[in-house]
């Protein structure tokens, strides 16, 4: 295939490096340092987005998206990615499956999402449904023009500060009827039961939720009944790839630290970059990287190029697969090769290991891509991954 950057992609690029490096790197101890972020500085986040015109990349011009390829919205992730903390978490891309709403959904929820006006929370996993979403307890029983929904959610990420959630259900216990609710923010019934405390700052929290008698009007469905799971598998590649996008970033962060390290630190009267051990390691870390850049730009590139939807999501496992794994390897030689200062909570490096552990876990965790990727070898054979 051809692949090579449009003057569109270098200039999108261009805004992403300048807006990391001026909208979103000085706030990284800041937020180290606070569990509650300062909100003039999330304010101040939200309006420089906005200003490099890089608000909700992946949404249509129409609703106040940037209508940006996927391979762009690849070089966003990638960018946002290096910034340690999970700032990337504040280049917001409304979830695609809201496009499914109807024109007043869209007007309430997709438009002021695309501005960074409003924020939303996806509500789907559970105590008992993790990998198996099949396993829900989150139940909605039709009463009269309304349902009433009762279950317990888990993870729920920014649900406390989210003005709306996308809440996945069964209707009556179903899982044929699996179904997404949009619930406003301080609708009775939803309540934060406990915040646990993460490895990293994500900035926001992932509240667990208790859901008791909670009243939601029919028309606050996003799609169909029973259309929950078929509205999130765009997302999911869309996610993936995000995932990805961030894994590479924060690869090559790390990697450029440690080779400016490794040229200035001197031991046994030599520079470290001298010691084979420590230029096996760098070398490893490139070849890595360039690997996992490779494939996910590739699939980028055959997704704009209008690569059909099983495809795409077969494909999208094995980048997340292969790409988050990656940034592990190379972040944890990239600790190694900075010795005792990378353990410090100052050097970026640190944070950058301890933000890519999560990517191997949400969004599918590893083990999760590796069942896609064996059920497709076992329908279709190799050539999904091959051709
Ligand atoms: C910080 C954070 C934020 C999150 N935000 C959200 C959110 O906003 N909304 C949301 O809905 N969810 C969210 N999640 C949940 C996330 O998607 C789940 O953690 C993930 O899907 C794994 O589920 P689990 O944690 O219950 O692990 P489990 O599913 O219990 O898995 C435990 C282990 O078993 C393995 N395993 C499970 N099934 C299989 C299998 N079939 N074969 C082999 N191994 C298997 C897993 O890979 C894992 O190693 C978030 C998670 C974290 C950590």
């Amino acid at each position: 295939m051809e692949f090579s950057w449009s003057k569109e992609d270098k200039e999108v690029r261009a805004r992403a490096q300048e807006f990391t490096e001026k909208a979103l790197f000085p706030y990284e101890l800041h937020i180290e340092e606070t569990d509650t972020p300062d909100p003039k500085v999330e304010a101040g986040i939200v309006q420089a987005l906005n200003d490099y015109a890089l608000n909700a990349a992946n949404q249509p011009v129409e609703y106040g998206g940037q209508a940006m390829s996927v391979v762009q919205q690849c070089i966003l992730w990638e960018e946002a990615g290096k910034a340690t903390n999970a700032l990337w978490g504040r280049v917001w891309m409304p979830p695609i499956c809201l496009q499914a709403g109807t024109p007043e959904q869209i007007e309430k929820y997709l438009v002021p999402s695309c501005s960074g006006a409003i924020l939303s929370a996806f509500c789907t996993s559970e105590p008992d449904a993790g990998s198996d979403a099949g396993a829900l307890k989150t139940w909605a029983v039709a009463d009269g023009d309304d349902y009433v929904i009762n279950g317990e959610k888990s993870f729920a990420s920014n649900a406390e500060f989210a003005d709306f959630m996308l809440l996945t259900t069964f209707i009556d216990g179903d899982p044929s009827k699996a179904t997404i609710f949009l619930v406003d923010k301080d609708t009775p019934g939803v309540k934060a039961r406990c915040l646990p405390h993460f490895s990293a700052r994500t900035g926001w929290g992932h509240p667990e939720l208790d859901i008791l008698d909670l009243r939601v009007p029919a028309s606050h469905i996003l799609g169909e009944i029973g259309q929950g799971f078929e509205l999130t598998k765009d997302w999911f590649v869309e996610a993936r790839l995000g995932c990805a996008g961030r894994s590479v970033g924060a690869a090559i962060r790390g990697t450029e630290l440690a080779l400016a390290f490794a040229c200035e630190r001197r031991q046994f009267g030599s520079r470290i970059v001298d010691f084979q051990g420590i230029e096996f390691m760098l070398a490893d870390m490139a070849t890595d990287i360039m690997a996992a850049k490779s494939m996910l730009y590739r699939l980028a590139a055959e997704i704009d190029a209008g690569l059909d939807r099983k495809s795409a999501h077969a494909r999208a496992s094995a980048v997340k697969l292969f790409t988050t794994e990656m940034a592990f390897r190379v972040l944890d030689k990239a600790q190694q090769i900075f010795g005792g200062r990378g353990l410090m909570r100052e050097n970026p490096v640190e944070r950058l290991v301890r933000d890519v552990r999560f990517e191997r876990v949400w969004e599918g965790t590893s083990e999760i891509q590796k069942v896609v990727i064996a059920g497709q070898l076992k329908k279709r054979g190799l050539a999904n991954y091959v051709n």
